[in-house]
C-alpha cells in the first residue's frame, strides 16, 4: 500500500499526529521513527490505524505516493537537522518536508533556504495544543511555500482543532512564518499564565479564600469574557487536593517554575525587533525568578510592610482582579499581535493577523472566545497599529482602567509581586502619555554623546554644545 502521508519520529507528539491522520477518512499513513522498537509498538498498540510501517528511511520513502509528503515530530535541533538530511537523501524535487516540531524560527529560514535548491519543498509548522491536541486536534501554523501549501491544506485541514465550524490551520506566510508566529502564541501563553497566577495571589492573600473558594470564582469568570481554556484549568488546579497530605495540591507543589524556551524565544526576538512586550517579559522573568532557590532564600529577610493586609470588601476587590486581569491579558495580546506585525515587516511575510486570531481558537493552549475579538478588531481596521485602540478593546480598558490601577497600588502596598499586572499598566499609562521623559533621556544621550535630538517646532537633528557655550547648533547629517 502507498500512504499519502508519513510521519517520522513517534514519541508521544508524532505518535497522536499519526493515530490523528490515521483517523481521518482518505488517509493512510507511513510511519518511520530511528528506534525501530518504537515503531514496532505503535502499530502493535493501534492495529485500527492501517499503519504502513518502515524500519529503514529508504522504506518509507518508496510506501509514499508522489508528491512524497512527511511530517518530522523530533527533538527540535540536531535531531530535526539529523532527519532533514536523511529524508532529503530519500526525496525527489516536489517532495514536501513538513518541521512539526519546536523549531526556532531562524532555523526554518535557514533550513527552508538549503533544502529549496534541491527542489524539494520544506515547511516548517508550528503545532500547539501538546499531546491532546496532537491526537484529537491541534491548532496548526504552517509556513513554507504556497505550492506545499495546496497539498498540505487539505491534509492539515483534515486534523485541526475545529472551532465554529472552521479548521484551525492558516497558511500563516513563506518560510519561518508559521514557527514565528507559533513562537509568539507561546509568549503570550507565559503572559496569560502569569496574568491568572498573579490574580490568583492577590484574591488569596488579599481574601484569605482557600484554593478551593478560588477555584468557584475561577469557575465563575469562565462564564464571562474571560472565557478560555487556562481559565478553566486554572479552577481545576486549585480544586485539587493533594491523596497524600490532604492539602490543597497547589500548597505542595514547589513554587519554581520551569520553561522550555520559547517564551524566552519570543522576548529575544521582540528585543531585535525592538518591540516592547513588557507582559511577556515579565512572565519569562517571573518564572526565572521563582527558580533562584538561593537568591530567594538569602533575600527571604528582606523588609516589607509590615502591617498584614486583608481587603475590606472581598466581592469588590475580587471584581477588580477580575477587570485588572482582562486589561492586562488585552495588553498581552496587543504586545504579542505587535511582535506579529514587526516580524512580518522584518522578514517580509503577508501575515493575515485576524486570521491568525482565529486558528487560536481551537486546539492551542490560548483558545478562548475573546480571540473572535481580536479577528474582528483587524477586519474592521487591517492597518490598525495598536490592538488595545481597536473600539472594542478601548471599551474593555475604559472600563477597567480604575480598578487595574487600585490592584496594581494594593498589590505594591501589600507588598505583593504582580510584574505582569504593573508593568502591562505601566506599558498601558506609556502608549497613551501626551508626553514621555524619553525627551530627557535624548538631552542625557546628547549630552553625554553627542547623539543629537529633534526638536517638536521643526525637522532637522540638533546639538547642544554642552561643554561650550552652551549653545544649540544644526548636526550635519553624516549619512
Ligand atoms: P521529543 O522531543 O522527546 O523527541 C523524541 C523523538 O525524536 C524520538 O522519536 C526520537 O527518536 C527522535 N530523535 C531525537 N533525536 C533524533 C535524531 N538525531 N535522529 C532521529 N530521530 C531523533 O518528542 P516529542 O514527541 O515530545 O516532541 C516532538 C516535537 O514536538 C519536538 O520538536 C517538540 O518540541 C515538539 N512538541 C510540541 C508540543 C506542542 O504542544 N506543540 C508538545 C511537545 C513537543 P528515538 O525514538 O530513536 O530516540
Amino acid at each position: 500500500t502507498q500512504a499519502n502521508i508519513g510521519v517520522v519520529g513517534l514519541a508521544v507528539m508524532g505518535s497522536n499526529l499519526a493515530r490523528n491522520l490515521a483517523s481521518r477518512e482518505g488517509n493512510t499513513v507511513a510511519i518511520y521513527n530511528r528506534s525501530p522498537q518504537k515503531t514496532r509498538d505503535l502499530v502493535d498498540e493501534h492495529p485500527e490505524a492501517g499503519f504502513v510501517a518502515s524500519e529503514s528511511i529508504e522504506d518509507f520513502a518508496a510506501s509514499l505516493s508522489k508528491p512524497r509528503t512527511a511530517l518530522i515530530m523530533v527533538k527540535a535541533g540536531a535531531g530535526t537537522d539529523a532527519v532533514i538530511d536523511q529524508l532529503v537523501a530519500v526525496f525527489e524535487p516536489g517532495d514536501i518536508i513538513v518541521d512539526g516540531g519546536n523549531a526556532l524560527f531562524t532555523d526554518t529560514i535557514r533550513r527552508e533556504k538549503a533544502i529549496r535548491e534541491t527542489g524539494i519543498n520544506f515547511v516548517g509548522a508550528g503545532i500547539s495544543g501538546g499531546e491532546e491536541g496532537a491526537l484529537l486536534g491541534p491548532s496548526i501554523m504552517p509556513g513554507g511555500s504556497a505550492e506545499s501549501w495546496e497539498t498540505l491544506g487539505p491534509i492539515l485541514r483534515s486534523i485541526a482543532a475545529v472551532a465554529e465550524g472552521e479548521p484551525c490551520v492558516t497558511h500563516v506566510g513563506t518560510d519561518g512564518a508559521g514557527h514565528f508566529v507559533k513562537m509568539i502564541h507561546n509568549g503570550i501563553e507565559y503572559a496569560d499564565m502569569q496574568l491568572i497566577a498573579e490574580a490568583y495571589d492577590l484574591i488569596r492573600r488579599g481574601t484569605g479564600k482557600s484554593p478551593a473558594e478560588i477555584a468557584e470564582v475561577f469557575a465563575a469568570w469562565n462564564k464571562g469574557e474571560l472565557e478560555s481554556y487556562l481559565i478553566e484549568i486554572t479552577a481545576e488546579v486549585l480544586r485539587q487536593v493533594d491523596a497524600k497530605t490532604g492539602r490543597p495540591l497547589v500548597d505542595v507543589i514547589v513554587d519554581e517554575a520551569g520553561a522550555k524556551g520559547t517564551g524566552a524565544w519570543t522576548v529575544q526576538t521582540a528585543l531585535d525587533l525592538g518591540i516592547p512586550v513588557s507582559g511577556i517579559a515579565e512572565a519569562v522573568f517571573a518564572r526565572s525568578l521563582s527558580s533562584k532557590p538561593a537568591q530567594r532564600k538569602a533575600a527571604s529577610d528582606l523588609p516589607g510592610p509590615s502591617e498584614s493586609w486583608q481587603v475590606t470588601d472581598a466581592d469588590a476587590f475580587i471584581e477588580d482582579v477580575r477587570l485588572a486581569l482582562y486589561a492586562s491579558k488585552i495588553i498581552a495580546y496587543s504586545q504579542g499581535f505587535d511582535e506579529i506585525v514587526a516580524g512580518a515587516e522584518e522578514y517580509d511575510w503577508d501575515i493575515k493577523k485576524g486570521a491568525i486570531a482565529k486558528i487560536w481558537r481551537g486546539g492551542c493552549i490560548i483558545r478562548a472566545q475573546f480571540l473572535n475579538r481580536i479577528t474582528e478588531a483587524y477586519d474592521a481596521d487591517p492597518r490598525l497599529v495598536a490592538l488595545v485602540t481597536a473600539p472594542y478593546f478601548r471599551d474593555a480598558v475604559t472600563k477597567a482602567q480604575a480598578a487595574w490601577r487600585r490592584v496594581v497600588t494594593a498589590a505594591a502596598q501589600a507588598g505583593i509581586p504582580s510584574p505582569a499586572f504593573s508593568s502591562s499598566l505601566a506599558y498601558y499609562d506609556g502608549l497613551r502619555a501626551d508626553r514621555l521623559p524619553a525627551a530627557l533621556v535624548q538631552g542625557q544621550r546628547d549630552f553625554f554623546g553627542a547623539h543629537t535630538y529633534k526638536r517638536i517646532d521643526g525637522p532637522g537633528a540638533f546639538h547642544t554644545l554642552w561643554s561650550g557655550d552652551r549653545s544649540e547648533i544644526e548636526a550635519v547629517d553624516t549619512h
